[in-house]
Protein backbone atom coordinates (compact mmCIF):
# COMPACT_ATOMS: atom_id res chain seq x y z
CA UNK A 1 0.00 0.00 0.00
CA UNK A 2 1.47 3.44 -0.78
CA UNK A 3 2.28 5.70 1.81
CA UNK A 4 1.60 9.05 2.35
CA UNK A 5 5.32 10.43 1.84
CA UNK A 6 5.45 8.50 -1.54
CA UNK A 7 1.86 9.69 -2.51
CA UNK A 8 1.62 12.41 -5.65
CA UNK A 9 -1.50 13.44 -6.83
CA UNK A 10 -1.79 14.87 -10.76
CA UNK A 11 -4.49 18.28 -10.87
CA UNK A 12 -5.94 18.54 -14.15
CA UNK A 13 -6.59 21.90 -14.62
CA UNK A 14 -5.14 24.80 -13.33
CA UNK A 15 -8.33 26.95 -12.59
CA UNK A 16 -9.49 28.95 -9.08
CA UNK A 17 -10.27 25.48 -7.73
CA UNK A 18 -7.53 23.27 -8.80
CA UNK A 19 -4.90 25.40 -7.70
CA UNK A 20 -6.43 25.65 -4.28
CA UNK A 21 -6.13 22.04 -4.08
CA UNK A 22 -2.56 22.35 -5.47
CA UNK A 23 -1.78 24.72 -2.88
CA UNK A 24 -3.63 22.51 0.25
CA UNK A 25 -2.04 19.71 -0.90
CA UNK A 26 1.56 21.33 -1.86
CA UNK A 27 1.48 22.97 1.55
CA UNK A 28 1.11 19.57 3.62
CA UNK A 29 4.39 18.14 1.71
CA UNK A 30 2.55 15.80 -0.74
CA UNK A 31 4.11 16.00 -4.40
CA UNK A 32 1.57 17.59 -6.21
CA UNK A 33 1.72 18.27 -10.72
CA UNK A 34 -0.56 20.36 -11.94
CA UNK A 35 -1.51 20.30 -15.79
CA UNK A 36 -3.37 22.99 -17.38
CA UNK A 37 -4.09 23.10 -21.13
CA UNK A 38 -3.85 26.87 -21.89
CA UNK A 39 -0.50 28.34 -22.16
CA UNK A 40 -0.80 30.83 -19.12
CA UNK A 41 -3.12 31.35 -16.35
CA UNK A 42 -6.99 32.81 -18.30
CA UNK A 43 -7.62 36.19 -16.84
CA UNK A 44 -11.12 36.04 -17.16
CA UNK A 45 -13.97 37.61 -15.45
CA UNK A 46 -16.47 35.28 -14.38
CA UNK A 47 -16.77 34.85 -10.75
CA UNK A 48 -16.23 37.80 -8.31
CA UNK A 49 -18.51 36.88 -5.69
CA UNK A 50 -16.83 34.77 -2.62
CA UNK A 51 -18.76 34.62 0.52
CA UNK A 52 -18.18 34.96 4.07
CA UNK A 53 -18.82 30.89 4.44
CA UNK A 54 -15.56 30.72 2.15
CA UNK A 55 -13.51 32.75 3.78
CA UNK A 56 -14.17 31.71 7.28
CA UNK A 57 -13.20 27.97 5.38
CA UNK A 58 -9.80 29.28 3.87
CA UNK A 59 -8.87 31.55 6.58
CA UNK A 60 -6.62 28.80 8.73
CA UNK A 61 -5.12 27.91 5.27
CA UNK A 62 -3.88 31.59 4.52
CA UNK A 63 -5.47 31.79 1.68
CA UNK A 64 -8.71 34.50 2.99
CA UNK A 65 -6.25 37.35 4.20
CA UNK A 66 -4.72 37.70 1.08
CA UNK A 67 -8.38 37.65 -0.44
CA UNK A 68 -9.72 39.91 1.65
CA UNK A 69 -6.43 42.42 0.38
CA UNK A 70 -6.94 41.98 -2.78
CA UNK A 71 -10.86 42.35 -2.65
CA UNK A 72 -13.45 44.66 -1.64
CA UNK A 73 -15.87 44.58 1.49
CA UNK A 74 -19.46 44.56 0.27
CA UNK A 75 -21.90 44.06 3.50
CA UNK A 76 -25.01 45.72 1.70
CA UNK A 77 -26.95 43.66 -1.09
CA UNK A 78 -29.72 45.37 -2.51
CA UNK A 79 -32.89 44.21 -4.28
CA UNK A 80 -34.44 46.36 -7.46
CA UNK A 81 -36.46 46.57 -9.83
CA UNK A 82 -35.44 49.34 -13.11
CA UNK A 83 -38.58 50.70 -12.67
CA UNK A 84 -39.03 50.97 -9.07
CA UNK A 85 -35.04 51.55 -8.08
CA UNK A 86 -34.14 49.81 -4.28
CA UNK A 87 -36.82 47.85 -3.19
CA UNK A 88 -34.97 46.16 -0.30
CA UNK A 89 -31.56 46.27 1.34
CA UNK A 90 -29.61 43.01 3.20
CA UNK A 91 -27.13 43.49 5.34
CA UNK A 92 -24.62 40.88 6.52
CA UNK A 93 -24.55 42.71 9.88
CA UNK A 94 -26.84 40.95 10.84
CA UNK A 95 -24.48 37.77 10.62
CA UNK A 96 -21.61 39.44 12.42
CA UNK A 97 -22.03 36.99 15.26
CA UNK A 98 -22.03 34.17 13.06
CA UNK A 99 -18.38 34.61 10.89
CA UNK A 100 -15.51 36.91 10.85
CA UNK A 101 -16.11 37.91 8.08
CA UNK A 102 -19.53 39.37 7.68
CA UNK A 103 -19.70 40.91 4.02
CA UNK A 104 -19.55 39.71 0.08
CA UNK A 105 -15.83 39.95 -0.79
CA UNK A 106 -16.07 41.26 -4.34
CA UNK A 107 -12.23 40.14 -6.30
CA UNK A 108 -11.62 38.96 -9.41
CA UNK A 109 -11.54 35.18 -9.23
CA UNK A 110 -7.85 34.91 -11.57
CA UNK A 111 -6.45 36.85 -8.54
CA UNK A 112 -6.95 34.56 -6.64
CA UNK A 113 -5.41 32.27 -8.79
CA UNK A 114 -2.40 34.36 -9.32
CA UNK A 115 -1.75 34.44 -6.03
CA UNK A 116 -2.34 30.23 -5.93
CA UNK A 117 0.25 29.99 -8.41
CA UNK A 118 2.60 32.59 -6.86
CA UNK A 119 2.55 30.26 -3.89
CA UNK A 120 2.85 27.11 -5.48
CA UNK A 121 6.01 28.25 -7.14
CA UNK A 122 7.84 28.64 -4.34
CA UNK A 123 7.19 25.12 -3.10
CA UNK A 124 9.64 22.70 -4.10
CA UNK A 125 7.45 19.86 -4.24
CA UNK A 126 4.86 21.08 -6.60
CA UNK A 127 5.15 21.60 -10.44
CA UNK A 128 2.63 23.76 -12.34
CA UNK A 129 2.75 22.89 -15.90
CA UNK A 130 0.64 25.22 -18.58
CA UNK A 131 0.63 24.02 -22.14
CA UNK A 132 0.36 20.48 -21.00
CA UNK A 133 -3.83 18.97 -21.62
CA UNK A 134 -4.59 15.37 -20.21
CA UNK A 135 -5.82 13.68 -22.62
CA UNK A 136 -6.30 9.89 -20.91
CA UNK A 137 -5.81 7.93 -17.97
CA UNK A 138 -6.35 4.25 -16.84
CA UNK A 139 -6.21 3.29 -13.43
CA UNK A 140 -5.55 0.12 -11.49
CA UNK A 141 -6.07 -0.43 -7.64
CA UNK A 142 -2.95 0.92 -6.87
CA UNK A 143 -2.48 4.16 -9.49
CA UNK A 144 -3.50 6.13 -12.51
CA UNK A 145 -1.45 6.52 -15.36
CA UNK A 146 -2.08 9.94 -17.24
CA UNK A 147 -1.46 10.31 -20.73
CA UNK A 148 -0.54 14.23 -20.52
CA UNK A 149 -0.57 15.84 -24.32
CA UNK A 150 2.71 18.49 -24.94
CA UNK A 151 3.98 19.19 -28.62
CA UNK A 152 4.86 17.66 -30.01
CA UNK A 153 3.86 14.31 -28.29
CA UNK A 154 2.46 12.98 -25.84
CA UNK A 155 3.55 10.87 -23.07
CA UNK A 156 2.56 9.11 -19.87
CA UNK A 157 2.93 9.66 -16.49
CA UNK A 158 1.68 7.68 -12.83
CA UNK A 159 -0.25 9.39 -10.31
CA UNK A 160 -1.64 8.05 -6.78
CA UNK A 161 -4.91 10.02 -7.47
CA UNK A 162 -5.86 12.12 -10.24
CA UNK A 163 -8.31 14.98 -9.72
CA UNK A 164 -10.34 16.79 -12.87
CA UNK A 165 -10.69 20.14 -11.57
CA UNK A 166 -10.74 20.38 -15.80
CA UNK A 167 -14.26 22.63 -15.51
CA UNK A 168 -17.90 22.21 -16.63
CA UNK A 169 -16.27 20.29 -20.17
CA UNK A 170 -13.67 18.82 -18.86
CA UNK A 171 -12.04 15.30 -20.04
CA UNK A 172 -11.95 13.61 -16.73
CA UNK A 173 -15.40 13.20 -15.97
CA UNK A 174 -16.42 11.94 -19.20
CA UNK A 175 -13.50 9.56 -19.71
CA UNK A 176 -15.11 7.98 -16.23
CA UNK A 177 -18.29 8.13 -17.94
CA UNK A 178 -20.24 9.99 -15.08
CA UNK A 179 -23.03 11.58 -16.43
CA UNK A 180 -24.13 15.37 -15.96
CA UNK A 181 -26.99 15.19 -14.63
CA UNK A 182 -29.54 18.29 -15.12
CA UNK A 183 -30.47 20.81 -17.59
CA UNK A 184 -29.06 23.94 -19.71
CA UNK A 185 -31.14 26.94 -19.78
CA UNK A 186 -32.29 28.37 -22.80
CA UNK A 187 -31.07 31.64 -22.49
CA UNK A 188 -27.52 32.81 -21.99
CA UNK A 189 -26.15 35.90 -20.35
CA UNK A 190 -24.47 38.58 -21.71
CA UNK A 191 -21.41 40.13 -18.94
CA UNK A 192 -20.05 43.52 -19.65
CA UNK A 193 -17.78 45.31 -17.64
CA UNK A 194 -17.30 49.15 -17.79
CA UNK A 195 -15.35 52.35 -16.40
CA UNK A 196 -17.61 53.88 -16.24
CA UNK A 197 -18.66 54.86 -12.68
CA UNK A 198 -22.18 53.41 -12.43
CA UNK A 199 -23.48 54.75 -8.86
CA UNK A 200 -23.60 58.30 -11.40
CA UNK A 201 -26.13 56.83 -13.56
CA UNK A 202 -28.51 55.16 -11.06
CA UNK A 203 -28.51 56.97 -8.11
CA UNK A 204 -28.07 54.99 -4.31
CA UNK A 205 -26.45 52.07 -5.96
CA UNK A 206 -25.25 49.12 -3.83
CA UNK A 207 -21.73 47.50 -4.67
CA UNK A 208 -24.04 44.19 -5.24
CA UNK A 209 -27.52 44.26 -6.67
CA UNK A 210 -30.02 42.07 -8.03
CA UNK A 211 -32.58 43.93 -10.57
CA UNK A 212 -35.81 41.64 -11.20
CA UNK A 213 -37.46 42.04 -14.74
CA UNK A 214 -38.82 39.39 -16.77
CA UNK A 215 -36.73 40.59 -19.74
CA UNK A 216 -33.41 42.32 -18.36
CA UNK A 217 -33.54 40.54 -15.30
CA UNK A 218 -29.44 41.84 -14.04
CA UNK A 219 -27.34 41.76 -11.48
CA UNK A 220 -25.05 44.35 -11.10
CA UNK A 221 -21.69 44.64 -9.64
CA UNK A 222 -18.58 46.59 -8.16
CA UNK A 223 -15.14 44.61 -8.96
CA UNK A 224 -11.96 46.24 -8.10
CA UNK A 225 -11.39 46.67 -11.68
CA UNK A 226 -14.23 47.89 -12.66
CA UNK A 227 -18.67 47.80 -12.70
CA UNK A 228 -19.74 44.50 -14.04
CA UNK A 229 -23.87 44.24 -15.62
CA UNK A 230 -25.39 40.72 -16.50
CA UNK A 231 -28.21 40.79 -18.85
CA UNK A 232 -29.94 37.71 -20.24
CA UNK A 233 -29.99 36.86 -23.69
CA UNK A 234 -32.63 35.08 -25.50
CA UNK A 235 -32.14 32.24 -28.30
CA UNK A 236 -32.83 34.70 -31.18
CA UNK A 237 -29.62 36.85 -30.59
CA UNK A 238 -26.32 35.29 -31.62
CA UNK A 239 -22.95 35.55 -29.93
CA UNK A 240 -22.25 37.83 -32.69
CA UNK A 241 -24.87 40.08 -32.60
CA UNK A 242 -24.46 39.96 -28.70
CA UNK A 243 -21.30 41.89 -28.60
CA UNK A 244 -21.55 44.27 -31.23
CA UNK A 245 -21.70 47.65 -29.52
CA UNK A 246 -24.84 48.55 -31.38
CA UNK A 247 -26.89 45.82 -30.03
CA UNK A 248 -25.73 46.49 -26.26
CA UNK A 249 -26.37 49.52 -26.24
CA UNK A 250 -29.99 48.75 -27.64
CA UNK A 251 -30.05 46.97 -24.79
CA UNK A 252 -28.67 48.67 -22.20
CA UNK A 253 -29.54 52.70 -22.62
CA UNK A 254 -33.09 52.04 -22.15
CA UNK A 255 -32.30 50.59 -18.80
CA UNK A 256 -29.15 53.23 -17.39
CA UNK A 257 -29.59 56.42 -19.23
CA UNK A 258 -26.52 57.44 -19.67
CA UNK A 259 -24.70 54.19 -20.45
CA UNK A 260 -21.90 55.02 -23.16
CA UNK A 261 -21.21 51.61 -24.79
CA UNK A 262 -17.23 53.22 -25.36
CA UNK A 263 -16.79 52.06 -21.76
CA UNK A 264 -16.99 48.87 -21.90
CA UNK A 265 -13.79 47.10 -21.14
CA UNK A 266 -14.95 43.13 -21.33
CA UNK A 267 -17.78 41.54 -22.73
CA UNK A 268 -18.73 37.96 -22.85
CA UNK A 269 -21.40 35.67 -23.63
CA UNK A 270 -21.90 32.54 -21.10
CA UNK A 271 -23.69 29.44 -21.66
CA UNK A 272 -25.84 28.75 -18.27
CA UNK A 273 -26.28 25.48 -16.71
CA UNK A 274 -27.77 23.68 -13.88
CA UNK A 275 -25.53 19.94 -13.52
CA UNK A 276 -24.27 17.85 -10.91
CA UNK A 277 -22.40 14.98 -11.57
CA UNK A 278 -23.55 11.68 -10.95
CA UNK A 279 -20.86 10.74 -8.46
CA UNK A 280 -17.89 12.83 -7.74
CA UNK A 281 -15.40 10.19 -8.78
CA UNK A 282 -14.66 6.90 -9.55
CA UNK A 283 -11.51 4.44 -8.45
CA UNK A 284 -8.76 7.15 -7.75
CA UNK A 285 -9.75 9.58 -9.99
CA UNK A 286 -12.36 12.45 -8.23
CA UNK A 287 -14.01 15.74 -9.82
CA UNK A 288 -14.03 18.86 -7.97
CA UNK A 289 -15.49 22.15 -8.93
CA UNK A 290 -17.06 23.26 -12.31
CA UNK A 291 -16.45 19.69 -13.40
CA UNK A 292 -19.15 18.28 -10.92
CA UNK A 293 -21.49 20.53 -10.30
CA UNK A 294 -22.66 23.93 -12.58
CA UNK A 295 -25.44 26.84 -11.79
CA UNK A 296 -26.47 29.39 -12.66
CA UNK A 297 -24.34 32.62 -11.81
CA UNK A 298 -27.18 34.38 -9.47
CA UNK A 299 -26.03 34.37 -6.22
CA UNK A 300 -22.48 33.84 -6.93
CA UNK A 301 -22.02 30.53 -5.61
CA UNK A 302 -20.07 28.15 -8.69
CA UNK A 303 -16.56 29.14 -7.66
CA UNK A 304 -17.11 28.92 -3.57
CA UNK A 305 -18.68 25.40 -4.05
CA UNK A 306 -15.85 24.34 -5.72
CA UNK A 307 -13.55 25.98 -3.15
CA UNK A 308 -15.64 23.93 -0.55
CA UNK A 309 -14.99 20.87 -2.29
CA UNK A 310 -11.16 21.13 -2.97
CA UNK A 311 -11.07 21.85 0.99
CA UNK A 312 -13.43 18.78 1.42
CA UNK A 313 -11.34 16.63 -0.64
CA UNK A 314 -8.18 18.08 0.56
CA UNK A 315 -9.15 17.08 4.09
CA UNK A 316 -10.34 13.58 3.28
CA UNK A 317 -7.15 12.77 1.43
CA UNK A 318 -5.25 13.57 4.27
CA UNK A 319 -6.89 11.50 6.53
CA UNK A 320 -7.22 8.66 4.30
CA UNK A 321 -4.46 8.04 1.25
CA UNK A 322 -3.92 4.71 1.04
CA UNK A 323 -7.60 3.96 1.01
CA UNK A 324 -9.38 6.20 -2.28
CA UNK A 325 -12.98 3.96 -1.70
CA UNK A 326 -13.16 5.99 1.77
CA UNK A 327 -12.04 9.14 0.11
CA UNK A 328 -14.87 8.75 -2.77
CA UNK A 329 -17.20 8.11 -0.30
CA UNK A 330 -17.22 10.41 2.46
CA UNK A 331 -16.40 13.15 -0.32
CA UNK A 332 -19.09 12.76 -2.17
CA UNK A 333 -21.10 12.18 0.91
CA UNK A 334 -20.33 15.39 1.96
CA UNK A 335 -20.13 17.98 -1.32
CA UNK A 336 -22.70 16.46 -3.25
CA UNK A 337 -25.68 16.81 -1.50
CA UNK A 338 -24.94 20.21 -1.44
CA UNK A 339 -24.45 20.82 -4.54
CA UNK A 340 -28.41 20.91 -4.91
CA UNK A 341 -29.90 21.57 -1.56
CA UNK A 342 -27.04 25.00 -1.53
CA UNK A 343 -26.04 25.64 -4.40
CA UNK A 344 -28.37 24.77 -7.47
CA UNK A 345 -31.47 25.56 -4.89
CA UNK A 346 -30.41 29.05 -4.30
CA UNK A 347 -29.44 29.75 -7.51
CA UNK A 348 -32.37 28.70 -9.21
CA UNK A 349 -34.50 30.48 -5.98
CA UNK A 350 -33.12 33.77 -7.12
CA UNK A 351 -33.33 33.23 -10.71
CA UNK A 352 -37.04 32.27 -10.64
CA UNK A 353 -37.55 35.52 -7.84
CA UNK A 354 -35.56 37.88 -10.55
CA UNK A 355 -37.54 36.50 -13.78
CA UNK A 356 -40.59 36.40 -11.96
CA UNK A 357 -41.24 32.88 -12.61
CA UNK A 358 -44.50 31.63 -10.96
CA UNK A 359 -44.71 34.89 -9.02
CA UNK A 360 -46.11 38.46 -9.75
CA UNK A 361 -43.94 41.57 -9.33
CA UNK A 362 -46.27 43.22 -6.88
CA UNK A 363 -46.04 39.71 -4.88
CA UNK A 364 -42.20 39.92 -5.21
CA UNK A 365 -41.86 43.51 -4.13
CA UNK A 366 -44.23 42.36 -0.93
CA UNK A 367 -41.75 39.62 -0.02
CA UNK A 368 -38.69 41.56 0.00
CA UNK A 369 -39.78 44.62 1.65
CA UNK A 370 -41.02 42.15 4.64
CA UNK A 371 -37.43 40.64 4.25
CA UNK A 372 -35.95 43.70 4.53
CA UNK A 373 -37.95 44.20 7.82
CA UNK A 374 -38.46 40.77 9.50
CA UNK A 375 -34.81 40.88 11.10
CA UNK A 376 -34.90 36.90 11.69
CA UNK A 377 -36.04 35.90 8.39
CA UNK A 378 -33.39 38.65 6.90
CA UNK A 379 -30.85 36.89 9.01
CA UNK A 380 -31.77 33.39 7.86
CA UNK A 381 -32.08 34.80 4.13
CA UNK A 382 -28.01 35.81 4.64
CA UNK A 383 -26.59 32.60 6.57
CA UNK A 384 -27.93 30.58 3.54
CA UNK A 385 -26.93 33.27 0.81
CA UNK A 386 -23.39 33.59 2.35
CA UNK A 387 -22.89 29.78 2.57
CA UNK A 388 -22.43 29.21 6.01
CA UNK A 389 -25.96 27.25 6.70
CA UNK A 390 -24.91 24.61 3.67
CA UNK A 391 -20.92 24.38 5.13
CA UNK A 392 -22.84 24.08 9.14
CA UNK A 393 -25.25 21.44 7.79
CA UNK A 394 -22.23 19.09 5.77
CA UNK A 395 -19.87 19.37 9.06
CA UNK A 396 -17.29 21.90 7.70
CA UNK A 397 -17.47 24.77 9.58
CA UNK A 398 -18.70 24.89 13.53
C1 LIG B 1 -20.54 35.11 -15.68
C2 LIG B 1 -20.14 34.23 -14.55
C3 LIG B 1 -20.07 34.78 -13.27
C4 LIG B 1 -19.74 33.97 -12.19
N1 LIG B 1 -19.70 34.53 -10.94
C5 LIG B 1 -19.43 33.77 -9.87
C6 LIG B 1 -19.34 34.35 -8.58
O1 LIG B 1 -19.48 35.55 -8.39
N2 LIG B 1 -19.06 33.52 -7.54
C7 LIG B 1 -18.86 32.17 -7.73
O2 LIG B 1 -18.66 31.47 -6.72
N3 LIG B 1 -18.87 31.61 -8.95
C8 LIG B 1 -19.15 32.37 -10.03
N4 LIG B 1 -19.11 31.83 -11.28
C9 LIG B 1 -18.67 30.43 -11.46
C10 LIG B 1 -17.14 30.33 -11.48
O3 LIG B 1 -16.59 31.16 -12.47
C11 LIG B 1 -16.71 28.89 -11.70
O4 LIG B 1 -17.43 28.09 -10.78
C12 LIG B 1 -15.21 28.70 -11.49
O5 LIG B 1 -14.45 29.28 -12.50
C13 LIG B 1 -14.87 27.20 -11.43
O6 LIG B 1 -13.51 27.03 -11.24
P1 LIG B 1 -12.80 25.67 -11.67
O7 LIG B 1 -11.38 25.85 -11.27
O8 LIG B 1 -13.58 24.52 -11.14
O9 LIG B 1 -12.98 25.59 -13.24
P2 LIG B 1 -12.41 26.56 -14.37
O10 LIG B 1 -12.26 27.95 -13.86
O11 LIG B 1 -13.28 26.34 -15.56
O12 LIG B 1 -10.96 25.99 -14.65
C14 LIG B 1 -10.77 24.76 -15.31
C15 LIG B 1 -9.38 24.78 -15.92
O13 LIG B 1 -9.10 23.50 -16.46
C16 LIG B 1 -8.43 23.67 -17.69
N5 LIG B 1 -8.61 22.43 -18.46
C17 LIG B 1 -9.74 21.98 -19.05
N6 LIG B 1 -9.53 20.78 -19.61
C18 LIG B 1 -8.24 20.44 -19.34
C19 LIG B 1 -7.44 19.31 -19.63
N7 LIG B 1 -7.93 18.27 -20.31
N8 LIG B 1 -6.15 19.30 -19.23
C20 LIG B 1 -5.65 20.36 -18.53
N9 LIG B 1 -6.36 21.45 -18.23
C21 LIG B 1 -7.64 21.49 -18.62
C22 LIG B 1 -9.08 24.89 -18.31
O14 LIG B 1 -8.28 25.49 -19.30
C23 LIG B 1 -9.25 25.77 -17.08
O15 LIG B 1 -8.12 26.60 -16.85
C24 LIG B 1 -19.45 32.60 -12.39
C25 LIG B 1 -19.51 32.05 -13.67
C26 LIG B 1 -19.84 32.85 -14.74
C27 LIG B 1 -19.90 32.25 -16.11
Amino acid sequence: MLLRSEANCLVAGAGPVGLTLAYLLGKSGVRVTVVEKEASLQKDYRASTFHAATLDLLEPYGISEPLVAMGIQCPVVQYRTWADGVIATLDHALIAGETRHPYRLQCEQFKLSEWLLQALQAMPNVEVRHGEELVGFTMTDEAVTATIGAAPGTRKETFSYLVGADGGRGVTRRILDIAFEGFTYPERILVLGTRTDLPRLIPGLAMVNYVADPEHYAHILRIPDMWRLSLPLTEQVDDVQALDSDYIRSRVEPLIAGFDVRDIAVKKVYAVHQRVAAAYGKGRALLVGDAAHLNNPKGGMGLNGGLHDAVSLFRHLSAHWGDPATVLKQYEAQRRPEAIQAIHKHTQANYNALKGVGVQRAELVERWVALERDKAAQRQFLLDASMLSSLRRCGMLE
